[in-house]
């Protein structure tokens, strides 16, 4: 009586063409594809996306489980908080209070 494995253990034989993870993707500010690659420094722990194309960079932190993929979405969050914080900074309050005379 042979007992049947789960569906799952099957699909986790499925062969994958090649192991190389993805490290290029598509710049968020100049939407050129593949532009972006990014690095992880596993002693210094920072993860770093730079685009070649437009010279912008993101850095944020990592550890083992930290792919690419993860920086990368990281970027986009950080790009989409950004955006709302130009927003913010527009409206910015100003304090030109730093010099008080109070030499009398
Ligand atoms: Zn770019």
């Amino acid at each position: 009586m042979a007992k049947r494995k789960s569906m799952s253990s099957k699909m986790a034989q499925r062969k994958k063409p090649a192991s190389k993870l993805d490290t290029a993707f598509c710049c968020p500010f100049c939407n050129h594809p593949g532009s972006v690659s990014c690095t992880i420094d596993l002693k210094l722990y920072v993860a770093t996306a730079v685009c070649y194309g437009c010279q912008e960079f993101y850095h944020t932190t990592a550890h083992h489980l930290t792919e690419p993929v993860g920086i990368y979405h990281d970027w986009i969050d950080a790009c989409e908080m950004a955006n709302q914080g130009i927003k913010l900074q527009a409206r910015q309050r100003r304090v030109g209070c730093d010099d008080d005379d109070s030499d009398a």
